[in-house]
């Protein structure tokens, strides 16, 4: 790595797609003309370090545009990319169909394992050029969404906020600020409902079309193949819903009632916004302004490894990290890569809650596992799917209790409390998300109002205490899923923090038992990498698949005890 480059030194670039595309039927016709293994293996290796590169200027662009929303020459230069890339996959498409039928195929898969065939058969399956002009489309109304939300300027007692800096109002102690915060969140989505249900509307619609140009009966295998669960399917995920239905939903239930008695609210009083509030002294907020945060977390870091150390002063060197929220910049956090720098990315939009801390522990983890696998090769198996993904992530905030104090300082007790309880009660609203998507792409015709009332009865199944202020029209109809971007950009990607919330649970357990036995435990997980498929990753890295009947119950217990020992004397 170069050690003197800085995040803002990688200059994007705007790239030519004619000449993208001569290079890459270049490699097509190197890899058909061969009938040498070496050969062949060494114009796939080719192909991979090409593709490094144009992934490298894409998520620059990418990473820029979303922290300047409004910026127009990225902007532009990020249609650019949403144009082109359905063609990128096109060309990547016909070097695979060379690749699958190559008379060398069993040498390359000795060298390359059966996996990764395997992934290659499947986006053979999930792409043709046919759904090209489908594709273009749906990243267009993507970047629609974002900007629609992006760009929100919510006016609020004499200021204007966007999306996530409302956050800071929905969690205050005082009931009517919650109420009126909550009200004029959803008076955003009143103004934009038709818009962002127009938009929605499109991209179910287009991606039904796809699926079904490539022979699937509706969206939902596709949805499945397109995030590469090669090992799971929708039967599966019911299955497992149902589980998390039986396990967990009575237990927020109970959590819920407790949160009610707690801040003095009567249960049947409670209000979707009062939920926001764990404690009647107010939720635990970390002490000191993004820097102090940094500085903090450097601390941690550095205490909790050598190679946790080693990696955060990394990204703060590099300038890797984007914490604060800021008008333009797109909500949300994520993690991304930049495989030719091998830098990992850090973006956030603190609002001065406990969700800053939450950032600094799950987008690291994120961050870390891409640290730790920066050097695998092929490339495809520096990460694995995105359910293992968060496993990293979700972990990682487990991880990170010990230091707690150091952030939250009297407070760090009520953070244990109310990330675990949170991290409970998330399940339910999880599979919400999940079964509202399969229902949408089993009735693709359905109207925005119909999607709706299929959002309100789900809800109103797993998480019944949800009631909102009539004034609340938007969530109160069932439209609570505007707001959720990954329904829009990303379809089927919401089970998976579920999936991993499990697993994390699995390691919150472990560490209180073990922390040197689970922390080694972990950095082999991360270190595996993309290598697997979920369920096999799960297998290689000893922890209970969820999908199994009966392992929620197996996970919640030990859980249950972990909670009841948190000291809830300390807490009002
Ligand atoms: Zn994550």
């Amino acid at each position: 790595m170069d050690k003197k480059i800085k995040f803002e030194d990688i200059k994007p670039k705007k790239v030519s797609l004619s000449k993208i595309q001569e290079k890459l039927e270049g490699f097509c016709k190197s890899l058909e003309s061969t009938k040498d293994p070496v050969e062949a293996l060494k114009v796939i290796r080719a192909l991979e370090k090409y593709m490094d590169k144009y992934e490298n200027n894409a998520t620059v662009i990418s990473i820029r545009y979303t922290l300047n929303t409004t910026d127009k020459y990225i902007s532009k230069l990020q249609d650019h990319m949403d144009e082109i890339s359905p063609f990128i996959s096109n060309e990547i498409n016909k070097f695979n169909k060379i690749l699958v039928k190559h008379p060398c195929r069993k040498y390359l898969e000795e060298k390359l394992t059966p996996y990764y065939f395997q992934m290659i058969e499947n986006s053979l399956k999930s792409f043709d050029e046919k759904i090209i002009p489908e594709l273009v489309e749906i990243n267009k109304l993507s970047s629609q969404y974002d900007r629609v939300m992006g760009g929100a300027q919510i006016e609020f007692r004499g200021g204007v906020y966007n999306l996530p800096q409302m956050g800071k109002f929905s969690t205050s102690k005082d009931r009517e600020t919650r109420r009126e915060a909550s009200i004029s969140v959803d008076k955003f989505f009143q103004a934009h409902e038709q818009e962002i249900g127009e938009i929605y509307g499109k991209l179910v619609l287009l991606r039904d079309q796809a699926a079904k140009k490539l022979g699937f009966i509706n969206f939902i295998e596709l949805g499945y193949l397109s995030l590469g669960r090669v090992d799971y399917d929708a039967k599966m995920v019911a299955a497992y819903r149902k589980q998390i239905a039986e396990e967990v939903v009575p237990v927020a239930q109970k959590l819920y009632k407790e949160q009610a008695a707690r801040i003095g609210i009567p249960f049947k009083d409670m209000k979707a916004y009062d939920y926001n509030l764990s404690f009647l002294s107010g939720n635990p907020t970390p002490k000191g302004d993004a820097k102090q945060l940094v500085e903090k977390a450097t601390k941690m870091y550095n205490e909790m490894s050598k190679e946790t150390g080693e990696f955060f002063e990394l990204m703060k060197d590099h300038h890797l990290l984007d914490l604060e929220a800021r008008p333009g910049k797109q909500p949300g956090g994520y993690m991304t890569f930049l495989p030719i720098q091998k830098f990992p990315f850090i973006f956030a939009n603190f609002n001065g809650t406990e969700h800053d801390v939450n950032v600094l522990t799950h987008e690291v983890g994120h961050a870390f596992q891409g640290y730790l696998s920066r050097n695998i090769k092929p490339g495809d198996f520096r990460s694995p799917t995105l359910e293992s993904c968060e496993i990293h992530s979700m972990s990682m905030e487990f991880f990170a209790w010990p230091w707690m104090e150091l952030f939250f300082e009297e407070d760090a007790e009520k953070y244990r409390y109310s990330h675990l309880t949170d991290s409970i009660e998330f399940l339910p609203y999880g599979i919400t998300i999940d079964e509202f998507q399969h229902w949408v792409y089993e009735h693709p015709t359905a109207t925005h109002d119909e999607r709706c009332a299929a959002y309100k009865e789900i809800e109103s199944r797993y998480t019944p205490q949800k009631k909102y202020d009539p004034e609340q029209k938007i969530c109160s109809k069932g439209g609570w899923w505007l707001r959720q971007s990954h329904i829009f950009g990303s379809p089927f990607y919401y089970i998976d923090y579920t999936l991993a919330q499990v697993c994390a649970f699995q390691f919150c357990v472990e560490m209180n038992k073990n922390r040197e036995k689970a922390w080694k435990k972990y950095v082999k997980l991360c270190k595996l990498g993309g290598r697997y498929p979920f369920v096999t990753l799960l297998g290689k890295a000893h922890l209970r698949n969820p999908f199994e009947e009966g392992n929620i119950h197996k996970v919640m217990i030990p859980l249950k005890h972990i909670l009841k020992s948190l000291d809830l004397s300390k807490i009002k």
